[in-house]
């Protein structure tokens, strides 16, 4: 009984654990992944003892989860050779995320040509845009279009804003530094993206 005192009206955050499905089923604001119950967004937690559910009511003015196909900008905040971790900050709509929601990037969606290594593709805070695969937390995300993929980079040596001197290239117009990244259509075209 302890376990549901504690859950009861716990304040939880989206991706929270919740329990174990041997505990409470998922009920309406969560999801289950791998036999964990976790909260789809913020808000309360309730426990339904009849139904053996959890559930997550969401907090009144709670911002807008990240959606399935959704196109959202986010800055990268890990890189490592097989995936990468974009902090999701605002999406086309024009809905801001500021405590920001997790992206992950795999490999396999950096790029339409074949990527070795992911450092060829981003680096550590960049601006992209990237299209949300899943519906719930971590959000999945690709960059395998031409409108998708880095929309502002900075040169790995002085810090200056790199210029798209080819498809794949960037130029740092202060210290000539060539980098690679997988570009959008859109680099350097983006504004109010960093605020
Ligand atoms: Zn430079």
């Amino acid at each position: 009984m302890q376990r549901i005192d504690e859950l009861r009206n716990k304040d939880v955050l989206p991706g929270d654990e919740l329990c174990v499905i041997e505990e409470f089923l998922p009920g309406y604001g969560t999801f289950e992944k791998e036999g964990v119950v976790r909260a789809a967004w913020a808000g309360k937690v309730q426990v339904d003892m009849v139904a053996r559910t959890v559930s997550v009511l969401p907090i009144k003015g709670v911002p807008r989860l990240p959606e399935r196909n959704s196109v959202i900008y986010g800055v990268v905040a890990v890189v490592k050779d097989e995936f990468a971790i974009i902090k999701i900050l605002k999406d086309l709509r024009g809905v801001e995320y500021p405590s920001g929601f997790t992206g992950l990037l795999h490999i396999s969606q950096a790029s339409d040509r074949h990527v070795k290594d992911l450092y060829e593709v981003i680096r550590v805070g960049d601006i992209v845009k990237g299209k949300v695969l899943s519906d719930h937390p971590p959000y999945n995300l690709t960059l395998r279009e031409p409108r998708l993929g880095v929309v502002l980079a900075f040169c790995g040596e002085c810090g200056a804003i790199l210029k798209k001197t080819g498809p794949d290239t960037v130029k740092c117009p202060k210290c000539g530094r060539i980098e690679k990244r997988k570009l959008s259509v859109d680099y350097g075209k983006v504004k109010g993206i960093t605020t």
